[in-house]
């Protein structure tokens, strides 16, 4: 029990640590990068915004206020009129089910100019959260903005700015966190006095400045944006001519010179896969590169470890073990082969060092599984040949893998079952996915893509379900889902060997 629970906080460890620092470093890097970039005057060649911002470009006097937590009923509205009064305009990061509650807001955020991001479905942070739900998390608040403005939200900022190492691998996704924060939303720290002096000792060229226009999360005081609001319009009266608000995007389009349009929270997902043209970009994919090496170390000491050997010392594309089947549940194959407890079975394993190295040279996710699919025909001739030739192999029943190609392998004449055990179905979903966006950043939302910008949006529009969703899946998540869920794919070993006779080649 206590190994386990070692086990447990080590992984948790990792899972906000690691991304934790990330968050810190990257920024800084960027900043720094954009400084000498703007020294060594080349501001014309495009570059993209980095991943992770804390604040914009300097030399404009630009400063962006973000409010997060709302829209409240009470508090947004007050806001907007303080804004309109000095013509400014600012970036909201909402939490998606109360822009559910409160749609009129959201609409009036948009004409009058403001900036709207994703802040959650709901306040939770990411440290808690699995990578699965933050994925949801955003896509429904996305799915809710565009709903009522038309527009795709373009930057997310997770609760408390904290985000999950998975999160690193959103490659679609544009971080906005803040390099000022004023503590408005505490209980005691926040008298209108204080707020307005730090806001005047702290913001410089570039800020981003975090503050609430709602006190309804978790260790808010409720009230706090009333005392917000009266020290903003206070610090408004004497800086505003001071300073140039924007919102982030403007503050970071200024510098970049990119189109914003093509950058999108939930839809955009090649776009960060381009060669890294900063600083930030190489460090990303240097990261990338070490978890992808540390990814592969761990998964030859898996093979070695579990005796998983090559079933061609030329052509290692699939690779095997013979164990007995432990499964509770009987399998029945299409062929009518029935695998039971104790049976043999030769396990199958992708050699993902290949995979990796394909998913690397291929420009494209379609492009690499035609290639992928290229070799597993080959291999499984050269697996029935391998059984053939092994001592164990007389007792083999049937052949076994788990797969997210299950698709292709019904092609090939495998018989595709559930996994039954949940847990073990949830934990190799989630590893076959972070496989995969190692693989081919995007990869997974490349494939949700059509599914989230065309039928959802207007299917439930007409059904008036306007108010009552709730963050669970469309009918439309589902299909996507199950196109991404692993299944076993199993094979008797005499369909193998009917399928792929001897051949001249291995007859020797
Ligand atoms: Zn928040």
């Amino acid at each position: 029990m206590r190994v386990f629970m070692l086990i447990l906080f080590t992984v948790w460890g990792i899972y906000i640590l690691l991304p934790y620092l990330y968050s810190r470093v990257v920024p800084w890097l960027s900043s720094k990068f954009r400084r000498n970039k703007r020294n060594a005057n080349m501001n014309h060649s495009p570059m993209h915004s980095p991943r992770i911002v804390r604040s914009l470009p300097r030399g404009r006097d630009n400063v962006a206020l973000t409010f997060d937590d709302g829209p409240d009923p009470i508090y947004t509205p007050m806001l907007l009129d303080l804004l309109a009064v000095y013509h400014i305009r600012a970036t909201f990061f909402v939490v998606g089910e109360r822009a559910l509650k409160q749609p009129e807001l959201i609409q009036r955020m948009a004409e009058e100019g403001h900036e709207i991001g994703v802040h959650n479905y709901q306040h939770w942070s990411n440290w808690l959260l699995p990578p699965w739900s933050t994925s949801r998390q955003i896509a429904h608040t996305a799915t809710i903005i565009h709903e009522r403005t038309g527009k795709w939200p373009i930057h997310y900022r997770p609760p408390w700015g904290l985000l999950n190492i998975f999160d690193i691998f959103r490659s679609h996704v544009q971080y906005v966190l803040w390099s000022v924060m004023v503590n408005d939303w505490r209980a005691r720290a926040s008298t209108v006095d204080t707020i307005q002096r730090r806001l005047s000792q702290q913001v410089v060229d570039g800020a981003i400045v975090l503050l609430h226009d709602c006190g309804r999360t978790i260790g808010a005081r409720r009230n706090a944006p009333m005392f917000m609001l009266q020290a903003l319009s206070e610090w408004l009266k004497n800086s505003k001519d001071k300073w140039s608000f924007v919102t982030v995007q403007e503050g970071l389009a200024a510098a970049d010179e990119l189109e914003d349009s093509k950058r999108v929270v939930y839809t955009h997902a090649t776009h960060t896969r381009a060669t890294p043209s900063n600083n930030a970009a190489s460090l990303q994919h240097r990261i990338h590169t070490l978890l992808a090496s540390l990814w592969l170390a761990w998964d030859r000491a898996v093979l070695r470890l579990l005796r998983i050997q090559p079933v061609h010392p030329q052509h290692p594309f699939l690779q095997v073990r013979i164990r007995a089947y432990t499964g509770k549940h009987t399998l029945h194959l299409n062929d009518g082969t029935v695998v039971q407890q104790g049976d043999h079975i030769a396990e199958i394993h992708l050699n993902n060092r290949m995979i990796y190295t394909i998913g690397q040279s291929s420009p494209s996710i379609m492009q690499m599984m035609v290639t992928l699919l290229r070799l597993f025909q080959p291999a499984l001739s050269q697996l029935a040949a391998y059984l053939r030739r092994h001592p164990m192999g007389a007792q083999v029943k049937a052949v076994y893998g788990i797969s997210l190609l299950h698709q292709p392998a019904e092609r090939f004449g495998f018989t595709v079952l559930d996994v039954h055990n949940l847990l073990f179905s949830r934990i190799s979903s989630w590893y076959l996915r972070f496989v995969l966006r190692l693989l081919r950043p995007g990869a997974v939302q490349q494939r949700h893509q059509p599914d989230r910008r065309s039928e959802p949006n207007r299917l439930r529009r007409e059904n008036g379900a306007r108010n009552s969703r709730k963050p669970a899946s469309s009918p439309q998540d589902r299909r996507a889902d199950e196109r991404w869920k692993p299944k076993i794919i199993v094979i008797s070993t005499s369909k193998l060997y009917r399928m792929y006779p001897v051949d001249s080649s291995d007859a020797g």
